[in-house]
């Protein structure tokens, strides 16, 4: 008999990622590049480069700003 005891589930803590430019969620690691083997893209605004935010309070404010700035337009 196996025993499972000792480690308990635990929760895998989803870490959303936002676009630093525009705050989206929508964002994903492009991978396949070599010469850029740490880059993410941003389906909303375009962006793309190594940074990314995890900070949901700062990409609040992006998408605020975001949004100003879209209207603005
Ligand atoms: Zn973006």
């Amino acid at each position: 008999m196996k025993d499972s005891s000792g480690k308990k589930d635990k929760k895998k803590r989803f870490s959303v990622k936002f676009c630093p430019k525009c705050g989206s969620t929508d964002v994903y690691w492009a991978q396949g590049m070599p010469q850029f083997w740490s880059l993410w893209e941003c389906r909303n605004c375009g962006y793309r480069g190594p940074v990314i935010l995890e900070d949901g309070n700062l990409a609040t404010k992006l998408q605020e700003d975001w949004k100003n700035k879209q209207k603005q337009k």
